[in-house]
């Protein structure tokens, strides 16, 4: 058996009426571009990220545009984020003009350090963007403390953490405005492109919804500089039906999460991602990390298993940011991690079997170690690695080889 990285074609079997259903109205009212259909589906996101605003743009990488746009910033300015992320956050940095500033991500939870947000900032630094990578929120009350200490917007990239929860908060209750991608891939996703940003803040909702439209806000009046970023209908209308699935298919990505833990506990040569305290976490993605990733890559491939890597290169290492000159060792973390990243499939439609499937080629890439340790009465004896800490920890100390 075959087990993809992603199945979306599984999900559709199971609202393809619905989504037929949703498509032909939108074609018979045609509602193509913004419409009834798009303010529907603002109305119903907004109301599930328990936020007042929502509004629909056509991808996650324009809601983080538009969002810095709709916040004053431009050339000049600079704004923080973390190296391991998709370019995009990145990319609408400096589409606004402005430069993005990295910091280091933890080791635990892959997010933003927040230890080493405060000196990243200089007097030019203007926004955080702080992002919930895998689907895990970054730690935003020590971000949200320093940047309001320094006058500072933060923004969240929310684009692969649709329904997580810090603290039992959703995105854009403690930020100014959270951004998300429907790419098909991700937790909600559209049949095409799209995306949106969710805020309390009426004023900057409206500045997101004039700049997504060519700038008016009365037809053929263009008070600013927009661009088209309007949602597409057909899109709005298939999320619309996706939404009411979105928390049933992120519990079971969390059981699935909770099986691959159970599957691989006692690897040693594998480190499992850590869910933190503060986390609602809803496993967009479910990365290992591992010291010798082609050999993991090949034997799963041999085993039928597909796998991802998110991301290869960290952004600050990428040719298109040459320019701001970050040579490696600048952030050895975010470094270190692209290096061992392995992402497993992960999709709600995934079986058991699937997954015991996938957890066997971990374990068949994973080489049993020998250690020896020598017994003062019985010479060298080969112990399994999995037992070597035991043995550490026994009440004889390292081995036996004190006596
Ligand atoms: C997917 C993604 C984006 C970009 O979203 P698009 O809809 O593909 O433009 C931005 N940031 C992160 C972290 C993402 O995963």
């Amino acid at each position: 058996m075959k087990v993809p990285y992603l199945d979306l074609a599984a999900q559709y079997q199971g609202i393809a009426e619905e989504i037929s259903a949703a498509m032909t109205q939108v074609i018979a009212s045609c509602s193509f571009s913004g419409g009834p259909f798009v303010s529907g589906f603002e109305t119903a996101f907004a109301d599930f990220c328990g936020t007042r605003h929502a509004v629909g743009v056509g991808s996650g990488t324009e809601a983080l545009w538009l969002s810095l746009l709709a916040l004053g910033i431009g050339p000049g300015d600079e704004v923080i984020t973390v190296p391991n992320t998709f370019i995009a956050t990145a990319e609408a940095i400096s589409l606004c003009g402005a430069v993005p500033v990295f910091v280091d991500v933890q080791e635990k939870s892959f997010t933003m350090d927040p230890s080493l947000l405060e000196a990243a900032i200089t007097p030019r630094t203007r926004a955080v963007i702080p992002v919930h990578l895998f689907g895990q929120p970054a730690d935003l009350d020590p971000i949200v403390e320093i940047a309001r200490r320094h006058g500072l917007f933060v923004v969240e990239d929310a684009c692969q953490a649709h329904g997580s929860r810090y603290k039992g908060k959703g995105p854009g209750a403690m930020s100014e405005i959270a951004c998300f991608s429907f790419y098909p891939g991700k937790n909600l996703g559209a049949y095409g492109e799209a995306g949106g940003v969710v805020t309390n803040d009426r004023s900057l909702a409206e500045k997101v919804r004039i700049l997504r439209d060519h700038g008016q806000a009365t037809k053929y009046c263009h008070d600013v500089i927009g661009i088209n970023s309007r949602m597409d209908g057909i899109q709005a209308a298939v999320l619309s039906v996706k939404l009411k699935y979105l928390d049933g298919w992120n519990q079971a990505r969390i059981r699935h999460a909770e099986r691959y833990r159970e599957l691989l506990a006692d690897l040693e040569d594998v480190i499992l991602p850590r869910r933190m305290e503060y986390a609602h976490h809803v496993y967009h993605i479910f990365a290992l990390r591992v010291r010798n990733r082609p050999q993991f890559l090949a034997t799963l491939a041999e085993a039928g298993v597909s796998c991802g890597i998110h991301y290869p290169v960290p952004v600050h290492l990428q040719l298109a940011y040459r320019g701001l000159g970050h040579a490696r060792g600048s952030y050895p973390v975010a470094e270190r991690q692209a290096e061992e990243f392995l992402s497993l499939p992960m999709y709600p439609e995934l079986t058991d079997e699937q997954i015991r499937q996938v957890a066997q080629g971990v374990r068949s890439a994973c080489r049993p170690k020998r250690v020896y340790v020598t017994y003062r009465f019985a010479g060298e004896v080969p112990v399994a690695a999995h037992n070597r800490a035991r043995i550490k920890e026994g009440p004889e100390g390292p081995g036996t080889q004190r006596r």
